[in-house]
């Protein structure tokens, strides 16, 4: 399998790596779609099963999509929901249980819903996104080997179904490989090196175009890439390699180097409703170095106290807020509690990573180790 060098979606193609901002509920928190297209951002991700929980069929029927509904004409992706089932089940925050169907919930005493890695895919389908990841039983960092085991076996017999349900869709509506969405498993397995590897080698028998690297990878506080690492050994060239919720710009860059292209997360966004702007340190955009360790710094509103500092955050960023407003307005706002303040600063950090992103497409790390 040839190394492939852009994501295909609806309208065109974006050259790797994709970092893509998560609209969970189909928005991305106090930007609307002009406002992350201004950034230069190329694609979202919306979650598969907070949108099952919200959008009635009928709404994806009226629009045809989830692009037409939030009027958003880049790139879409959804994840699996698996994550967001092992946040609301397994941590006992709502009623339900995973068996071996699915997830099933009851809403009430009488009624049962269950989330079957199906219906995961099929809601995907009518998202109308350009990626699908299929719904997979996610590894607890707390799982002893026998439990993770269990969790690997559920995740692959849950990937096989689901691939069976989006071959039998791609059927009916005459989807080809050229215009289907990317399909992809996630390598479940916890810590444990073994099953990471067990995982990703069935999951590539059933046939996906790449994989996503699944589960809690922090140990005492810290990402171990040893997993992700493991995954990509074990997978053919040109995979499609997809780091969820790596956001960390650091992070980022070791899970590229490590062959992964694709990547999702909440932490610009949720950064600049903070007052938490990313800042690279460089002069101009062509300066911008990111294969420096230290090529960026944070400047943080809410420890800046200087509301007449006429400077800008960045002088050469090309983002509304840096265009049109210094940093000591910018303080003003986040004092005044405004919102402006987070929209604001959101475009910024935007910004920042879609010119990580673009940075990333040329940066030579071969005289590093
Ligand atoms: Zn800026």
């Amino acid at each position: 399998m040839p190394k492939k060098t852009h994501f295909r979606y609806k309208y065109g193609e974006i050259p790797y790596p994709v970092f893509f901002p998560d609209a969970t509920r189909a928005l991305v928190k106090s930007l609307d779609s002009d406002d992350i297209r201004a950034t230069k951002t190329s694609g979202i991700l919306v979650n598969t099963f907070h949108l099952w929980h919200i959008l009635d069929k009928s709404v994806l029927a009226a629009f045809g999509g989830i692009r037409e509904y939030m009027g958003w004409k880049g790139a879409v992706i959804s994840d699996s929901g698996g994550f967001q089932v092992m946040s609301v089940v397994k941590k006992g925050v709502s009623e339900g249980k995973i068996t071996d169907e699915g997830v099933v919930f009851h809403p009430s005493r009488n009624r049962k819903v269950v989330f079957t890695p199906e219906e995961s895919v099929r809601l995907q389908m009518s998202l109308d996104t350009d990626m699908v990841v299929v719904l997979d039983d996610f590894t607890d960092p707390k799982d002893d080997h026998t439990q993770a085991k269990k969790t690997v076996d559920r995740t692959l017999e849950w990937a096989r179904r689901s691939k069976a349900e989006f071959d039998k869709i791609c059927l009916e509506k005459g989807k080809t490989d050229e215009d289907r969405p990317y399909l992809l498993g996630v390598a479940q397995g916890g810590e444990f090196m073994d099953l990471r590897e067990e995982c990703t080698k069935e999951l590539v028998k059933i046939g996906f175009d790449g994989l996503g690297w699944g589960g809690w990878p922090f140990v005492e506080g810290k990402i171990n890439f040893k997993s992700a690492e493991v995954i990509s050994q074990n997978v053919p060239e040109g995979y499609l390699l997809y780091g969820l919720g790596i956001g960390k710009p650091e992070d980022i860059i070791k899970c590229f180097k490590l062959g992964y292209n694709i990547f999702d997360c909440v932490l610009p966004t949720r950064d600049g409703r903070h007052g938490r702007l990313y800042v690279f340190d460089a002069d101009d955009i062509k300066d911008i170095d990111v294969t420096k360790p230290n090529f960026y710094h944070f400047f943080n509103s809410k420890k800046f106290a200087n509301i007449a500092d006429t400077s800008k955050i960045s002088e050469y960023c090309d983002c509304s807020l840096c265009q049109n407003y210094s940093k000591g307005y910018l303080v003003h706002l986040f004092k005044l509690g405004d919102p402006v303040a987070g929209r604001l600063a959101s475009l910024h950090n935007l910004r920042f990573f879609s010119l990580l992103m673009e940075k990333l497409q040329t940066a030579n790390f071969s005289s590093q180790s």
